[in-house]
């Protein structure tokens, strides 16, 4: 693997070849080393492309910041938390951060590339999925959701969109710009988002680092983020609901996150809407809104704009459209149980009888269900 993590072999065991695969892989890579290919996607402050290390051939997608944006739109913050939370994971199911170098203009992430797009592309090309595709996935989610809460970090903003699918058809989480960092405990309090970004900068010093935008840098929230009652959401046309990336205060430079609103409105738990308490159950919450779309084809909650999303969440008000599979209905109605202390959690989730018959310690050496 080309990741500098992995190189503390003694290199005078080595072959020659050995030896020189070890340099170039702890060698810093720069924009020159790669060749960029074609685009995979936009985001709201970036633009992922394809991209080939002309060295090894190996082909990767590059997620292309530019840095007059990012300032403009003070994103800082966002970016820092992406590449420092990405560097701190490490797992099959979530996407992998290889590289990041900059130029002049722009910050180059190099991730693993997901040839086969977004999971919610496949909800709509399918409709719906056969259940033991469902199951399959859904299974995959739980594994990867579960690894990164062992590493207290509860994502935030899970939804098909931020579910890829790998060149093997194995899902990849991404989009890790709104995750935090918690204690053990599951329930987070402001003071520990100060601790996330001193447990982070450990990985910080492994990788190339990314050196700050500028001396006079805030990190603020983009002003037109809307607020959490805000009736001007998306009318679910679009290609899925928008991440909102808000914060109670104008600056929130570190201390307030857990006051903050982050997250998609048809995914967000009703305790982030009522108390915003930042908490892993969120994120199981966010599993049962994708566990119901796979089969329904639509998420619990939706409504017109984003208040009205908020008020059925908050209101439980939701049906399972006829035929819906009974234990996977009842699997959803153990998750989206508005305390969040009554809500079922992953280890609980894993045992439910939805998911007879799955092995989730061997779930990456399985070959995905065929899909079409
Ligand atoms: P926003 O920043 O507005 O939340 P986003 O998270 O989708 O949007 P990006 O992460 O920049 O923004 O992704 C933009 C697009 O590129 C998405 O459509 C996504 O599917 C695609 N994409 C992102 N990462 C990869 C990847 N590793 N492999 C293949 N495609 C990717």
């Amino acid at each position: 693997t080309p990741n500098s993590d992995n190189t503390t072999n003694n290199s005078n065991n080595l072959t020659p070849q050995q030896q020189q695969a070890m340099l170039l892989a702890q060698r810093k890579r720069k924009v020159k080393d790669f060749q960029f290919g074609k685009p995979l996607g936009e985001g709201s402050y970036s633009s992922v492309v394809e991209a080939t290390e002309i060295a090894t051939q190996r082909t990767y997608a590059a997620k292309i910041l530019y840095k007059r944006h990012i300032l403009k739109e003070k994103k800082t913050k966002y970016v820092k938390i992406e590449r420092d939370v990405l560097h701190a994971l490490n797992h099959p199911f979530i996407v992998k951060l290889y590289y990041a170098f900059q130029d002049q203009d722009s910050l180059f992430l190099i991730l693993d590339l997901a040839a086969n797009g977004e999971l919610l592309t496949w909800i709509r090309k399918l409709g719906s999925f056969p259940l033991h595709c469902a199951r399959f996935y859904l299974a995959e989610i739980v594994v990867a959701v579960e690894y990164m809460h062992s590493k207290n970090i509860i994502h935030r903003d899970l939804k098909p969109e931020n579910i890829l699918l790998g060149e093997d058809m194995h899902i990849l989480v991404t989009d890790f710009g709104t995750a935090f960092q918690c204690s053990s405990s599951s329930i987070s309090s402001s003071s520990e988002d100060g601790n996330k970004s001193s447990s982070l900068t450990q990985h910080q010093q492994q990788q190339q680092p990314l050196p700050n935008l500028s001396s006079s840098t805030t990190l603020t929230n983009h002003p037109s983020n809307k607020p959490i009652n805000n009736t001007s959401g998306d009318d679910g046309r679009g290609r899925g609901g928008r991440s909102t990336r808000k914060s109670s205060s104008s600056d929130d430079s570190n201390q307030n996150r857990a006051n903050s609103f982050v997250g998609t409105a048809e995914y967000v738990s009703p305790e982030l809407l009522k108390d915003k308490a930042v908490t892993k159950a969120s994120d199981v919450w966010a599993i049962g809104c994708i566990a119901y779309q796979l089969i329904a084809g639509r998420p619990p909650f939706k409504a017109p704009n984003e208040y009205l999303t908020f008020q059925k969440i908050l209101k439980l008000d939701y049906s399972f459209p006829p035929g819906f599979n009974p234990q996977l209905r009842d699997l959803v109605e153990q998750i989206l149980v508005l305390d969040p202390k009554r809500r079922i959690g992953l280890d609980k989730v894993k045992e439910h009888p939805f998911f007879a018959g799955i092995n989730f310690n061997s779930l990456t050496q399985t070959a995905p269900p065929r899909l079409i």
